[in-house]
């Protein structure tokens, strides 16, 4: 009915992605703030962690740990007290972009970047944080294709999901043999399982079908490359 306040729709976290609860001021998944919520000015970056520093991550690292042992939503222990200060006068329209509106697709991309620069950036704890919610993301696009389970494998590997890393593997290989994603998180799984003799046979199979499967040019190939020649790389390793 008003003209000129944003849109009242479905809300998502801008951090996480998860639905928000109609008056929720602070997500219930990773305590960020919800848009809107906190008045001020823009502060772009991560809601308050600037300003609070080690408080702020240390607080997400814990609700992180508590999250992976009990394997529930967070209510944000302690996060939806200390939280808010931290992030008074911050956020504002730091993220502008829409999340109701994205497409599964998107949500589901944004979600496994996010725990994979998390990963990248050896942020561990807070990696396997989001990894539940990326997974979720990913099954929601079912029926998955090589790609998606590939990805999902990833996820699972970050979350300690070891197990489902490996049946995504498997899974990959049945429907398409020889693929090289398929391959790669079968090593990465193997490895994870602590098979290392076992990693390194699937490594040789990649390297083995590498020809002929490049030649196919999937789009996947091109996506996830760098992850084919490290384990193509590693293969041709002398064993130490
Ligand atoms: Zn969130
Ligand atoms: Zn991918």
């Amino acid at each position: 009915m008003t003209t000129n306040t944003p849109p009242a729709s479905a809300k998502f976290c801008s951090e996480c992605a998860t639905p928000l609860n109609p008056n929720a001021k602070f997500c219930h998944n990773c305590a960020a703030p919800v848009e809107g919520s906190v008045p001020g000015a823009a502060a772009p970056g991560m809601w308050g962690a600037l300003r609070w520093g080690v408080p702020a991550l240390a607080v997400l690292a814990l609700a992180a740990v508590i999250y992976a042992r009990s394997g529930a939503t967070v209510a944000a222990p302690d996060g939806a007290t200390a939280m808010p200060l931290g992030a008074a006068g911050g956020l504002g329209g730091a993220k502008s972009m829409d999340i109701g509106s994205m497409s599964p697709e998107e949500r589901a991309d944004r979600l496994f970047n996010r725990v994979m620069r998390l990963w990248g950036e050896g942020r561990a704890d807070s990696a396997a944080f989001f990894a539940p919610m990326a997974m979720g993301a990913i099954e929601a696009l079912a029926p998955l294709n090589a790609h998606r389970r590939y990805d999902m494998g990833l996820v699972a590997l970050v979350g300690g999901d070891v197990k489902k890393a490996a049946a995504e593997a498997d899974t990959i290989l049945a429907r398409s043999p020889n693929h090289l994603l398929g391959y790669v998180l079968a090593a990465r799984a193997a490895e994870a399982s602590g098979s290392a003799a076992k990693a390194q046979q699937f490594r040789e199979k990649l390297v083995a079908a590498e020809k002929a499967e490049r030649a196919k040019a999937l789009p996947e190939y091109t996506d996830h490359d760098a992850d084919i020649k490290a384990a193509a790389g590693q293969a041709k390793k002398p064993k130490a």
